[in-house]
């Protein structure tokens, strides 16, 4: 369960929060759209829950962790369970594809015989079998987002953020894309989508959490309770 309540942040030295009283429950394994223009907040939730930012009032609690109890040694912890994947990708220019993985592994703390067994695994699953030896500089756009997609679930995180996943892809690639995020969570991971991308989120029949000058506005299952 991801739980935030009453949630505000106020940069410092900036006139106004950018995010104010914003309170939002996501249920495990689901899947929730994020959806607002630039500046809204959305990239503030996520650096509040990978408790890279602090919030300046209110709770958050994802799986049962009190975020006002965490010590700072409890923070790598806490980012096994979050996986994220950014616009950017963010991979290793000088690593293959299956190397990008790997490290990502390693990094975890796995065993050689586990890498082995698993990196085929997680690239058959993000859809990169053959890919294996490719550089990031000879991937797509679409390639390149799944190799962070599947860097991200290496520790098998109970939540995946994606922030803006498909913003420098086309069309057609930001659909594949939005399909292997809900593959993954047709797995059991929740999935939380930043994105401001209305096209796309008009294709989907997902929850709409809607973010405006660091306000809750809109959310699709609220509307559904409602009624
Ligand atoms: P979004 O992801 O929706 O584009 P952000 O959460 O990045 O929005 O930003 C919300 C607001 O907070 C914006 O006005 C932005 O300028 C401000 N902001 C974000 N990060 C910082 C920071 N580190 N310091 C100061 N202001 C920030």
């Amino acid at each position: 369960m991801i739980f935030l309540d009453r949630v505000s942040k106020k940069y410092p030295r900036t006139a106004r929060p950018a995010l104010e009283k914003f309170s939002l429950q996501v249920a495990p394994g689901e899947f929730v759209i994020i959806m607002g223009r630039s500046g809204a907040g959305k990239s503030t939730i996520l650096k509040l829950l990978t408790r890279e930012e602090k919030p300046t009032n209110g709770k958050i609690v994802v799986g049962g962790i009190d975020y006002d109890d965490l010590h700072d040694r409890d923070v790598p912890l806490l980012r096994r369970r979050i996986g994220v994947v950014f616009q950017d990708y963010k991979l290793l220019p000088h690593r293959t594809v299956y190397e990008n993985v790997a490290f990502a592994m390693e990094i975890s703390g796995m065993t050689n015989r586990e890498i082995e067994l698993n990196v085929p695994k997680i690239l058959e699953l993000v859809g990169l079998k053959g890919k294996e030896d490719k550089f990031p500089r000879h991937l797509s756009g679409g390639e390149s987002q799944r190799v962070a997609i599947a860097r991200a679930m290496v520790r098998q995180p109970k939540i995946l953020i994606a922030d803006e996943p498909t913003a420098n892809l086309d069309d057609e690639t930001s659909i594949e894309i939005v399909k292997l995020l809900i593959k993954i969570n047709r797995y059991g991971t929740t999935v939380l989508m930043i994105t401001h991308d209305t096209n796309i989120v008009k294709k989907l029949r997902h929850r709409v959490v809607q973010i405006a000058g660091g306000r809750l506005v809109g959310d699709t299952a609220l509307k559904k309770a409602v009624k």
